[in-house]
Order: structure tokens, then sequence, then C-alpha cells
């Protein structure tokens, strides 16, 4: 094997670079489930540009449009004017996602990337009710700006600001609390003591299951009570969908199965479908209070994205099938680690995670980067979550096949094996 040339990114590229060092190849070109390195190498990819590849690379279907809509000069960028792309979109989304969910949700395009789409929801929420703080959860992540981050539970990702991080008022997400106080006496408590300064807040903002957190799954239960605690307090809830949502828990926004709908929602990483950055904040029309331009920004409505976007929902979200094989291959995930806890469970492994979003746990938090380093030298790319990267995440793609899902499985089973 001859030694990547990593040089230009070692010297010229800033020492924040961060996924990368655990896979110190260079890349060069990708096809559904698998990448490969400039010297031809294969991966198999379960991180999907971390989620944000929810239908593979270089799906061959939305390759298309994209390529239709180039070769016929159709408008790449476009700040937020009216064009076809985007109202392909608009259309495209209101009929295949809003109305047959019953939502009625605004739609607003705040930005390129999650983060301006969290910010914009912490910002509406504070607008609307005038008030500051923002209640998040343990472990949350909701993205790197200062008001994203004073949601975010991440003490690491927190100290990058370098100033205090204001108005965000962390509680126990669902798996902390194991169940026991499932309806917020607590939390409610707190909320009507003047003493305790928790003075009403704006919003709730959550994760349905914590992606970056350590796949940390909340009970529908859990949801609804949030839900309903949101009601009584004048609290909006914002759902944080940017990882969870296109699908990665089974249907198409993870809300759905605990039957809430929430007045903000965040939508990003797979929405663009191609992996084109696109970002929507979804709000209740009667939040949608902003006056032209009270919030903006240049790279709001990715045109090339809205044609990939539109490609996606048209061609997996018309029918139930996507949440069906997303199921399937769930299940067909859940029963190769269940072996793999099995066979470790000597080492304290462990499991957890709804749709195709898996975590895989040991005692030894130092396990898991490990095992991913292990698994990207057998041809395997996963991840750590968690706030010691204690996790190994596994994302595939919500189009793997049945095989190529197994034969990751494998080479996982085989990496946890030889660390
Ligand atoms: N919210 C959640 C739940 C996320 O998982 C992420 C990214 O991982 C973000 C927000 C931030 O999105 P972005 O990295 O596109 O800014």
């Amino acid at each position: 094997i001859t030694q990547p040339d990593l040089s230009v990114f070692e010297t010229l590229e800033s020492e924040v670079r961060s996924y990368c060092r655990g896979w110190p190849t260079v890349f060069d070109r990708a096809s559904g489930s698998h990448l490969y390195d400039e010297d031809g190498h294969a991966y198999l990819d379960f991180f999907s540009g971390a989620g944000a590849l929810n239908y593979g690379h270089n799906n061959p279907v939305l390759k298309r449009a994209l390529l239709d809509y180039l070769e016929r000069d159709g408008i790449a960028h476009g700040l937020d004017m009216s064009t076809t792309a985007k109202r392909a979109f608009l259309e495209t989304f209101r009929d295949v996602v809003l109305r047959p969910r019953g939502l009625d949700h605004k739609v607003m395009f705040p930005g390129p990337t999650g983060t301006n789409a969290v910010e914009a929801a912490l910002k509406l929420a504070r607008k609307v009710k005038g008030r500051e703080s923002i209640i998040s959860f343990t472990n949350a992540f909701h993205g790197m700006s200062l008001g994203a981050l004073a949601v975010t539970g991440n003490a690491f990702k927190r100290a990058g600001a370098g100033i205090p991080l204001v108005h965000g008022t962390p509680m126990p997400f669902d798996d902390y609390l194991d169940g026991q106080i499932p309806d917020f006496i607590w939390f409610e408590r707190l909320l009507d003591d003047a003493g305790s300064g928790l003075n009403t807040p704006a919003a709730v903002i959550v994760e349905t299951v914590q992606g970056e957190g350590g796949v940390n799954v909340a009970r529908p239960e859990w949801l609804r009570g949030l839900a309903d605690l949101c009601r009584r307090h004048d609290m909006l809830l914002i759902v944080d969908d940017i990882q969870m949502g296109c699908g990665r828990t089974g249907p198409f926004f993870s809300f759905e199965e605990a039957g809430i709908v929430p007045d903000i929602v965040t939508l990003s990483k797979s929405i663009g479908g191609y992996g084109l950055p696109l970002a929507l904040t979804l709000f209740r029309p009667e939040l949608d209070i902003w006056e032209p331009g009270e919030h903006n920004g240049t790279f709001r409505g990715n045109n090339p994205a809205f044609v990939t976007a539109s490609a996606a929902l048209d061609t997996y979200w018309t029918d139930g099938q996507m949440e069906k094989q997303t199921l399937s291959r769930g299940e067909q995930t859940e029963a190769a680690l269940r072996s793999i806890a099995a066979e470790h469970a000597h080492a304290g492994a462990g499991f957890r995670g709804r749709g195709l979003v898996w975590g895989l746990t040991f005692e030894d938090t130092e396990r898991a980067a490990a095992v991913c380093r292990r698994a990207f030298e057998l041809g395997l790319l996963v991840e750590t979550s968690g706030p010691e990267s204690e996790v190994v995440k596994l994302l595939p793609a919500l189009t793997v096949t049945p095989e190529e899902l197994d034969e990751g499985l494998r080479v996982l089973a085989r990496a946890v094996r030889e660390t």
C-alpha cells in the first residue's frame, strides 16, 4: 500500500479538521454505499456524511436530475429569488411531505447548513415569545454558531466559543431518567417556582434520537410528555430533525412515531438528497412573524439542491416503501449488534438505536475509537459519537443493500474482535 500524500492537509489546513484524522487517506470518488481513495481502495461507508447521504453517494436518479438541470443552464445561485427549481421543490415538499402528514407548517430557507436552521428556529422562538431562555437537553448537539452552541451539551465544543454561552438551560434527556419520572414533575416544579430562576423559557429544543450525543433514543411517551409540558407552559416545541429526519429512523420525520406535532422543525443534511447544502426551518403559520428581510443571507435556497431534493422526495417518499425498507434494514442491524454485544458481554458491550441509526458501546470508553480505526483498515467507515466519543455510530445509507449491510456488520464484528 502506497503512503497517501497528506502533506498539504497537514501543513496548510487548520488543526481544527477532525473526521479525516480517523481516515488517513485521500478519497477520490464514491458510488452508492462505497467510497474509493485515490489508489482505488474501496471503503464501505457506514457514516454517510454524518447523515447527509441517506440515498447514498451519486445516487443515479438524483445525479440524472442534477445533470439535466446543469446541462440546460439551470440557475445555480439565486439568493431567495423565485426560481422554477425552488417552486418545484416547494410544491413537492408540500404534496409529498407536509400534506400527507396533515402539517401546514410554513417553509423558510435560513442559510446553507443545519446550524443555520437551528439558529433561525431559536431566534424566531425568542422573537415570538419575547423571552430569552431555551430549554435543551444533556448531550444535545444543535450546531456550532453561538446560539446553537448555547443549547449544545458537549463541553469540548462549547469551550471552542471562547466566551460564556448564555440563555440555554439544560435538562436531563430521557435516557438519563431511566423511565423513572415520565411525567416531568421535577421540570414543572422548576417552571412554577419563581425562586428557581427559571423564568418561563421561550422554547424547548430536542432531538428524538441524539445522534452526536451517543445515539440516545427518547421514548415516544417521553416526547409526548414533553409536547404536553410545552403546551401547558406556553413554550414552543422545536424538534431538531437535522440528523434523524429524512427517514433515518423510518418515517420521514423522526417525531411521527410519537404522534407529536412540533411548533418548529429543523431539517438539513439529507434533505438535499445528493449531499448538497440545503437547510429548512419549518414553523406553524402563526409563527410567521418576521418582517421581510429580518433574517436573510446569500446562500439560502440552493437551486441544484432543490432539484436533487425534489427528485429524492419523488423517488423515495411517494409510497411507504422507504420507511418499510429502513425498518427492515434496522432489524438486520439490530440482530447483528445483538450478537456482537453477546460475544463481548465480558467487555460490557451494548447497543441501542432505531431505524437505521445504531450505536455500539463498551465499558472501556477508549474502545470505540480503536474499533473505528481497525474498521477503517478493514475497509469500513464508521465514526464515534457521544460526549467521550465512546459510542461507535452506524449510519449506513438508507439505500444500502442487505448484502452490503451484512458485509459491513461482519467487518464491524471482526474489528471489535481484533481490538
Ligand atoms: N443539529 C443536529 C441534530 C445535528 O446532528 C447537526 C450536525 O451534526 C446540526 C444540528 C448541525 O448541522 P450542520 O453541521 O449542518 O451545521
